[in-house]
C-alpha cells in the first residue's frame, strides 16, 4: 500500500537504527518525548525501543484526549445523564469505560437506565438528534485539534438545519498549550520532567501546521521533529532529533512532509475560530489547570453549549487510589512504575484512563507485553 509499506521496510529500519547507534553520543542521555499517544502505540507495535541505543529514552507524553480529560469533566457527563432522562448522550466508545468518581463509568450509568450511545462521529450524533426530535441530544466532544473541526462542522450543520435538540459538551483541548505546560515547570520543582526534545504529533500537525511549535524552539530551546506514524517515520525523526541535539540546534523540523505544512489546514482553523473560543483555563489530568488550553462554544453559538443548556457545573475530583495516570501523563513515570499495572488494572478492568484508551500508555505497555 503506497505511503504505508515503504515506511515499514525492515532493512531501512535497521539502517536508521545503525545510524542512531553511530550518531548518539555515548557520553549523553537523550530523553525524547513522543507527545502523541498514537506514536506511543506505534513505537511499541513495531518494537522501535528495541532498535535504539540504551541512551535514547522515549518519554511518553499526554497526547491522548481520553487520558487527559480530568475525572471532574467525566463526572459532569455522568451527572447529566443521571439527572436528565430526556438526554441522549452520544460519546466515542473509549469514554464509556473510563472510571469517574467512585470508579463509576458511563457504561454503568447506561446499565442503570441512562441513555448513553456510542458513536463514531458527530454525524452519528446529528442523525440521532434528527431521529429523536422529542429528546435532547448531547454530543460528548473530546479531542485535540484533529477532532475539533468535525465537531465545529456538526454545530454548523445543526444550525443550518434548525436542529434545536442538539448540543455539545465541549472538551476539545490544545496541543501547544500542553507542551508549553510541560516545559514551563520550574527546574527546581519535583514535577519537572527533563525532556531534551519532542517528537511532534502527526494528525494534529496536519491541522495546526509545524509553525505552531516554534515557541518550543525559540523560547525553551527544545527541538521538535514532527513525525509520521509509521516505524520508519519515528526512527528517522529520532535521528533528526539526535542530530539537532548533537549540533546544539533547537529547531522545528518536519519529517512528515507528505501531510504537514508550515501553516496547516487554514480552512479548518477558520471554522474552529468561528465556532469556538478559548477558555480562560482548563484542568488536565496530570498537568493541572493550564491557561488557554481548551475551547468552549463562542458566544455566537452559545445555544449549542450543553454546559449552558443544562447548567452543568465542574467539580474537581480524585482518581482511583494508587493510579499513577497523572505522573504517566506528565512523563514522570512509566506504566510499569504503577503498582496496579497488570495486576488490579488491566484492559478488561481499567482503573485509570491510560489503560482504557487506544492511545493510552498503560494500554500500549499491556498490549505489547512491556511488563518490565
Ligand atoms: Fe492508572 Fe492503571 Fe495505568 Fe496504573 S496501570 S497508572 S492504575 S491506568
Amino acid at each position: 500500500m503506497k505511503y504505508v509499506d515503504e515506511f515499514r521496510d525492515g532493512e531501512r529500519a535497521r539502517g536508521l537504527a545503525r545510524a542512531l547507534h553511530a550518531e548518539a553520543d555515548p557520553g549523553r542521555h537523550y530523553r525524547l518525548m513522543e507527545f502523541c499517544g498514537g506514536h506511543t502505540h506505534a513505537v511499541f507495535r513495531y518494537g522501535v525501543p528495541d532498535l535504539l541505543p540504551d541512551n535514547i529514552e522515549l518519554i511518553h507524553g499526554p497526547g491522548c484526549p481520553v487520558c487527559v480529560l480530568p475525572i471532574g469533566r467525566l463526572d459532569m457527563a455522568i451527572r447529566l445523564v443521571e439527572k436528565h432522562p430526556e438526554v441522549i448522550l452520544a460519546s466515542y466508545g473509549d469514554m464509556l469505560r473510563v472510571p469517574g468518581s467512585g470508579r463509576r463509568t458511563l457504561l454503568q450509568a447506561r446499565a442503570d437506565g441512562a441513555d448513553v450511545r456510542m458513536v463514531y462521529s458527530v454525524s452519528d450524533a446529528l442523525a440521532l438528534a434528527r431521529a429523536n426530535p422529542e429528546r435532547q441530544m448531547v454530543f460528548f466532544g473530546i479531542g485535540f485539534e484533529t477532532t475539533t473541526p468535525p465537531t465545529a462542522l456538526g454545530i454548523l450543520e445543526a444550525r443550518r438545519s434548525g436542529l434545536e435538540n442538539f448540543s455539545v459538551f465541549c472538551n476539545h483541548v490544545l496541543t501547544p498549550a500542553a507542551m508549553g505546560a510541560i516545559l514551563d515547570v520550574p527546574e527546581t520543582s519535583a514535577e519537572t520532567v527533563d525532556i531534551d526534545g519532542f517528537i511532534g504529533p502527526s494528525h494534529v500537525s496536519v491541522i495546526i501546521g509545524s509553525g505552531a511549535y516554534r515557541f518550543c524552539a525559540d523560547a525553551h530551546h527544545k527541538p521538535v521533529v514532527i513525525a509520521g506514524f509509521e516505524p520508519l517515520d519515528v526512527l528517522q525523526s529520532l535521528l533528526m532529533l539526535v542530530r539537532q541535539l548533537n549540533e546544539g540546534r533547537a529547531e522545528v523540523e518536519n519529517q512528515y512532509i507528505r501531510a504537514v505544512t508550515p501553516t496547516g489546514n487554514e480552512r479548518a482553523q477558520a471554522i474552529v475560530d468561528d465556532v469556538f473560543t478559548l477558555r480562560d483555563s482548563f484542568e488536565w489530568r496530570g498537568l493541572g489547570q493550564i491557561p488557554h488550553s481548551a475551547l468552549g462554544l463562542s458566544p455566537d453559538y452559545a445555544e449549542f453549549d450543553a454546559e449552558r443548556r443544562f447548567d452543568m457545573a465542574y467539580v474537581a475530583a480524585e482518581g482511583t487510589k494508587g493510579c499513577e495516570c497523572p505522573a504517566v501523563l506528565r512523563g514522570a513515570k512509566k506504566p510499569v512504575d504503577c503498582k496496579l499495572f497488570a495486576t488490579a488494572c488491566t484492559p478488561e478492568n481499567p482503573l485509570g484512563s491510560c489503560m482504557v484508551s487506544d492511545e493510552g500508555a498503560c494500554a500500549a505497555y499491556f498490549t505489547y507485553g512491556r511488563f518490565r
